[in-house]
């Protein structure tokens, strides 16, 4: 009886987490939820339960997904601008290696915060957690 309640709660859940664009929350850094309070609880530590609707964020799990997107998208994007810099415009190395640490030190922060966010918006948008033995074989 308690299963079959906590199940509907569970399903509720995910329906209304599903009512919410997974990747405009995620933009936004916003309950995948209710797509109105912030996920973050200071730079990038995720709230256990949002503040505006009271979903449960405890379960998110982004892993090292988001870290890895980061690497990819911004080393590729530096080492484009930076030779751009260079070659085409000719600016001083020095310039150019203050311009790409700004950016790699800005650019991480922001897309961190907001890759994470949307990893974990897609996790409750698609119910995605670890498999789970059955006894039915
Ligand atoms: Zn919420």
């Amino acid at each position: 009886m308690a299963d079959q309640q906590s199940d509907q709660v569970e399903e509720t859940d995910r329906e209304q987490s599903r009512s919410v664009s997974p990747y405009k929350a995620g933009l936004s850094c916003k309950c995948p939820n209710c797509g109105d309070a912030p996920i973050y609880n200071g730079l990038l530590e995720l709230r256990d339960v949002c503040e505006n609707c009271g979903f449960d964020l405890s379960k998110a799990d982004a892993g090292d997904g988001a870290q890895i997107f980061v690497i990819m998208i911004l080393g590729a994007l530096c080492a484009i601008i930076g030779a751009y810099l260079y070659a085409a415009i000719g600016l001083p190395m020095w310039a150019i290696m203050i311009f790409l640490i700004a950016m790699i030190i800005g650019g991480t922060i922001w897309l961190l915060r907001v890759i994470k966010a949307t990893l974990v918006a897609l996790q409750f948008h698609h119910d995605a957690h670890e498999g789970q033995l059955t006894d039915e074989g």
